[in-house]
């Protein structure tokens, strides 16, 4: 018989079919129990089924309120926000909420609260001046090499201190457009200095496969781009949208790489686990960014459990950021002081590998500025006076 059309569609659906491990590995007991209580009519499929979480993520107070008690100040209804930065929570994620206490720190990162409403001076909507350095829209050339590719406003989960909540969550969603798309893929062909792009939002892979795969094609086509890279927080708040079918995609394209945002050590579940397995073993590098956040994981036990549950999970900590200073983040925002502790406190006393970079993205658009702790005491007469991680003083015979 002839092999038809349909022939090859039943090939592709028992390759997804082939994912029953989705079914286990997405369905933590903790998932198990959460949706046995909020969602008795929903099934396990649905549930690890990615367009089933974003079709019922947590979009208003009352919805939030069915899981959990909200405090006061948590009430406050986000429609008429000052950043317009809806209220959106994937079921996934509000399971990893803790129901009772307004202080926990995944809860203080996506529930909306009163602090929202405070702004100080200095505070703006767009600090790095990112909307400046746009030649096109929905793309930043701040570096000579590299190029930044905002190609959706959309998120599975909107975090609270969001350094673009200025374009995310908007109702027109105007950079999820192909022609914008087009007009930067223009942009990058043209600039044959561009190596690397990183192609970021929003979240991209709230887009779907095709339309994914679309961007990352001409992109790919571009002979000068040698580096794609996605920034994303879906393996952490949408660990199910990371799919065999999208991990197979993704490596025809390599080299790919992957930033993840990551802000807890509780978001490091058996589900994102799964996720992050699925991406390395596609051989996607990985890496991470974490935001430092006050009462969140501002302190070097979180922050340490952090970095090595990443390494667990083959994720390289990355970068660790100083708060942008968006409007109303300023609860958000710990003093950089805070953020040079925490690398003294990993520095030496982890793997190197677990140690990230400590950077403030420069308020006024000069790109990321790392920062260390004082290592270098100063000069005497024998060279460079150094002070080790133990903060015992040692000399380098630098005599240059
Ligand atoms: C963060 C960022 C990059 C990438 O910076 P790396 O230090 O190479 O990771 C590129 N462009 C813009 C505008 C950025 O904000």
């Amino acid at each position: 018989m002839e092999p038809t059309v349909s022939i090859d569609k039943e090939a592709l659906e028992s390759e997804e079919a082939a994912e029953p491990p989705l079914l286990t590995c997405f369905g933590s007991s903790r998932s198990r129990a959460f949706l046995q209580q909020f969602y008795p009519d929903v099934t396990l499929a649905e549930w690890n089924d990615w367009r089933w979480q974003l079709n019922n993520s947590i979009t208003d107070v009352q919805a939030l309120s069915r899981f959990i008690t909200l405090s006061p100040t948590e009430c406050r209804s986000p429609d008429i926000h000052p950043r317009n930065l809806p209220l959106r929570i994937t079921p996934y994620y509000a399971s990893l909420l803790d129901t009772s206490d307004p202080d926990h720190s995944l809860r203080r990162s996506v529930i909306p609260t009163s602090a929202e409403y405070v702004f100080s001076p200095d505070e703006s909507r767009d600090p790095l001046c990112e909307d400046d350095h746009s030649p096109v829209p929905g793309l930043v050339h701040r570096y000579p090499d590299r190029v930044l590719f905002l190609v959706t406003g959309d998120c599975s989960t909107f975090c609270r201190y969001c350094t673009r909540s200025r374009m995310v969550g908007k109702r027109d969603n105007a950079s999820n457009n192909p022609s914008r798309w087009s007009a930067a893929i223009d942009y990058i062909q043209a600039h044959t200095e561009v190596r690397d792009v990183l192609i970021s939002g929003g979240d991209p892979l709230t887009l779907a496969d095709d339309v994914l795969e679309s961007i990352i094609q001409r992109l790919r086509r571009i002979r000068h781009v040698e580096m794609i890279r996605i920034g994303t927080k879906i393996p952490v708040t949408l660990p199910q949208r990371i799919t065999a079918s999208l991990v197979l995609m993704l490596k025809k394209y390599h080299p790919l790489w992957m930033s993840i945002h990551v802000t807890h050590p509780e978001e490091l579940t058996p589900e994102c686990e799964t996720a992050c397995a699925r991406l390395a073993d596609a051989g996607i590098p990985l890496g991470s960014q974490t935001v430092m956040l006050k009462g969140v994981n501002d302190n070097i036990a979180s922050l340490k459990a952090l970095m090595h549950g990443l390494i667990r999970f083959r994720i390289k900590p990355y970068y660790l950021f100083q708060c942008d200073p968006i409007p109303g983040s300023s609860h958000f925002r710990t003093p950089v002081s805070k953020g040079l502790e925490m690398i003294q406190g990993l520095r030496g006393h982890t793997s190197g590998y677990a140690v990230p970079t400590f950077a403030i993205d420069a308020p006024g658009g000069g790109g990321k500025i790392p920062l260390l702790p004082e290592y270098v005491i100063g000069r005497d007469e024998n060279g460079l006076i150094l002070r080790n991680y133990e903060g015992k003083i040692f000399c380098y015979p630098d005599k240059g």
